[in-house]
């Protein structure tokens, strides 16, 4: 059996990708901050720890041969795109990545997937709502507009290193806005699909749900199931990437609520409120990952918010039950 070690297991995508792996046949080592939150993980390991300290990181790539590197201190646009949270989110994610790769490297480690994100993306392609540029080969002359996209653009850059001077074997996604159950809902490292189920969820009939802007910003979300596919099909292709995972169905934020509202079955009203918003507009480009691994999501942003909504009110009405 191959050993994989998943980092970041305790987070929405690694808490997935454990029972993935799982049901795939890998003998799986997890290992996070804190337990998972939402669910018992099927992990043949879990070790908790803080990869930033090298003697974690020494401890959990023992006899590892491939990793999944998830790990990093992110959450949505009102914890990535405040300013507040830019000092832990530049050092502690590259302190992880700067660990994962050298120690990985020393200890023999064969491949190394690495998940970086849309918000690489210059800004100055993102401005027009209807039209957002997020092809790979767009990435230069950078110009991310958030210090998460910085750091996400570095770490690319740093396996790639790994890749070119020491062989050691990479593989590149660049995510864009993943959801799906059991993922952070509330507390405000949350993201728009799950905040938006969240506040329908709270709302009284007749009330209204709170946007940051005035919603016209566009965004494409992709659900959990295809990010996994996507990841898994990437691993065992020889492509290095990086490459788009993320779905083609953009959206206006208005509209991502008026889907969660008809989920729902909730008339609300829309209160538009100042909030970070992060750019104009994005959206996946899926050309590259189509002629590399000759596959793309194909799952709606209905479909996922219907396997989303039902979780995230479940979840909600526990802690009014508790309150
Ligand atoms: P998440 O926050 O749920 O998971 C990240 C996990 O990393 C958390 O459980 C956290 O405790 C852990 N972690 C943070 N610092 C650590 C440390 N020092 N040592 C050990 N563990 C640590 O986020 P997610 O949504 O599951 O995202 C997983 C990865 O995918 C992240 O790298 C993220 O940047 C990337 N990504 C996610 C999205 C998305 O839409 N969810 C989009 C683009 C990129």
């Amino acid at each position: 059996m191959k050993k994989v070690l998943v980092c970041g297991a305790g987070g929405f995508i690694g808490g997935h990708l454990v029972k993935r792996l799982k049901d795939e046949g890998f003998w799986v080592r997890g290992v996070d901050l804190k337990e998972h939150e939402f669910s018992t993980l099927p992990a043949d390991e879990f070790i908790i720890g803080d990869l930033r300290d090298p003697r974690v990181c020494e401890k959990v790539l023992q006899d590892i041969e491939e990793v999944y590197q998830l790990a990093a201190d992110m959450g949505g646009a009102g914890y990535i795109f405040t300013g507040d949270n830019d000092a832990n989110v530049m050092h502690n994610s590259a302190t992880i990545n700067l660990n994962i790769a050298d120690i990985g490297h020393k200890l023999g480690v064969k491949k190394v997937f690495y998940s970086s994100s849309a918000c690489m993306y210059p800004e100055y392609n993102q401005l027009d709502p209807d039209n957002p540029k997020c092809s790979e080969e767009s990435a230069y002359p950078a110009a991310p507009d958030s210090e998460y996209g910085w750091e996400k653009l570095f770490s690319e850059r740093l396996f790639l290193s790994y890749n070119r001077n020491f062989g050691m074997e990479v593989r590149i996604a660049r995510f864009h806005n993943i959801f799906g159950p059991q993922g952070t809902w509330t507390g405000g490292k949350e993201k728009a699909p799950a905040a938006m189920c969240r506040k329908v969820a709270e709302a009284e009939e007749g009330g209204d749900v709170e946007i940051w802007g005035d919603g016209l910003q566009t965004r494409s979300f992709l659900y959990i199931d295809e990010c996994l596919e996507g990841v898994r099909r990437l691993m065992e292709s020889d492509f290095t990437g990086p490459v788009n995972i993320g779905s083609e169905e953009m959206v206006t934020i208005n509209q991502l609520v008026e889907t969660v509202m008809e989920i729902a079955g909730k008339k609300l009203s829309k209160n538009h409120i100042e909030g970070p918003q992060g750019v104009r507009g994005r959206n996946s480009d899926n050309a590259l990952i189509k002629e590399k691994l000759g596959w793309e999501p194909t799952m709606t942003l209905k479909e996922g918010l219907e396997k989303t909504y039902p979780w995230i009110l479940e979840q909600v009405k526990a802690l009014v039950a508790k309150a």
